[in-house]
């Protein structure tokens, strides 16, 4: 199979030799090529560069992207779309002024999603998250990471596991499974919180790594969750077995999981609404990736991370969905990649790096995508007749996505 984009008004992300992840001032360099061919063999990327130097390949598909931009598709390095149900009734509460306890005393919340989880066979779970898994690739996701977290019983956490593993067997873009049975302790457990932790370690994570069924292991690190002892406990089980760790950290409270998550090699560090000066010197120079949520903090009204003051600082920085029931249910990159612009005050340049190249990074999946780089796959986003890359922020809320490739084969949901 071979195609070749030709008269591409700008190739965008363009790597030739790409690095592991960009940080500081360097996320504000965002390389294209204007008025360029990208010829795509057997699902990966081939070669590319000025039209100029297009090669006079007429036996194959060719695609006119004349007025359009071929950029890598989004890599989503954090998302639990694999639920059962909606809260749209929690939703409506909320707009009615009803608050979080109010919510939590009508049976909403997590153990909301858990119970309707515990009541859904694993066939109707994986179909309603495939479902799920098609709107993000239309809305051009190349590469998703994916949690646990809704079943907090050894039985339905592996019910979720195993879903997320059909949704890795059935389709071909890149998708990494991550075991949050640490999301919130169960009602089973209220004042048995050692208990549930022991589950979490010697049943599940053992069962879990027989069958190969995570590739990260997450903690919900917070105030009336998972401290930052319990965090590392947990991080420190999964690295046992080889597991590393991707925890939410800081999302309201800064109680020291940051730097616990550097000490222990975390790959990311998700959400860091809140962020203080010792968790940016915890974070500069080490291996683990920052990762901005901006459509939570969108839904929940809450504070954005500080993504000026650090990159600003020399940080990395990658762009997720958090697409959930609860704090986001959507799983738009193009949203997330607007939102930073214009909420966070990334530029388009670093905004763009954070949705590529960094969120790829974030789930170990950057030597596969997050650039044009030849030998990457060409999981690809050609869009709409568009001013330039700086359209795709500026004009939020708009997809301006014409087609998504995904190992050089055009999507359709
Ligand atoms: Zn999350």
């Amino acid at each position: 199979m071979e195609k070749l984009f030709i008269n591409i008004k700008e190739l965008v992300q363009v790597r030739s030799e790409a690095p592991q992840f960009v940080a500081g001032a360097q996320m504000n360099e965002l390389p294209i090529i204007a008025n360029a061919f990208l010829w795509i063999k057997d699902g990966l990327i081939k070669e590319y560069g000025s039209m100029d130097a297009c090669p006079a390949l007429t036996d194959m598909e060719t695609i006119d992207a004349t007025g359009r931009l071929v950029l890598p598709a989004w890599c989503d390095s954090h998302t639990h779309i694999v639920y059962a149900g909606n809260r749209e009734g929690e939703f409506v509460d909320k707009i009615k002024g009803l608050s979080y306890e109010d919510i939590a005393q009508k049976g909403g919340g997590i153990l909301n999603s858990t119970k309707v989880l515990a009541n859904t066979s694993e066939d109707e779970l994986y179909e309603q998250s495939k479902e799920r898994l098609l709107g993000v690739m239309h809305e051009g996701t190349g590469a998703i990471e994916i949690k646990s977290g809704y079943g907090l019983t050894v039985d339905s956490e592996l019910k979720m596991l195993r879903v997320i593993q059909r949704l890795k067997a059935e389709f071909n873009l890149p998708i990494k499974a991550t075991f949050l049975g640490a999301h919130t302790i169960p009602e089973a457990y209220k004042n048995n919180k050692e208990g549930y932790l022991l589950l979490l370690t010697d049943v599940l994570l053992p069962e879990i790594k027989k069958e190969n069924l995570a590739d990260y292991i997450d903690v919900f690190c917070e105030k009336g969750y998972f401290s930052v002892e319990d965090t590392e406990r947990l991080m420190q089980a999964g690295a046992a077995l080889s597991i590393k760790a991707k925890i939410h950290v800081n999302q309201f409270n800064a109680i020291g999981g940051v730097a616990a998550g550097v000490k222990n090699n975390a790959l990311s560090l998700d959400h860091l609404e809140l962020i203080n000066d010792e968790d940016i010197t915890a974070i500069k120079d080490s291996k683990t990736m920052p990762v901005a949520l901006p459509g939570c903090s969108f839904f929940l009204n809450i504070p954005y991370t500080p993504a000026r003051k650090m990159i600003d600082a020399d940080l990395p920085i990658a762009l997720a969905s958090d697409y959930n029931p609860g704090s986001a249910p959507s799983g738009n990159m193009n949203f997330a990649v607007a939102a930073a612009c214009i909420k966070m005050k990334m530029t388009p340049e670093e905004a763009i790096n954070a949705a590529t190249i960094n969120g790829a990074y974030a789930m170990g999946v950057e030597a596969e995508v997050g650039s044009i780089t030849v030998g990457k796959k060409a999981n690809l986003l050609l869009t709409d007749k568009v001013n330039s890359y700086h359209s795709l922020p500026y004009n939020f809320g708009s997809n301006l996505i014409d087609k998504v490739f995904i190992s050089g084969e055009e999507f359709c949901k």
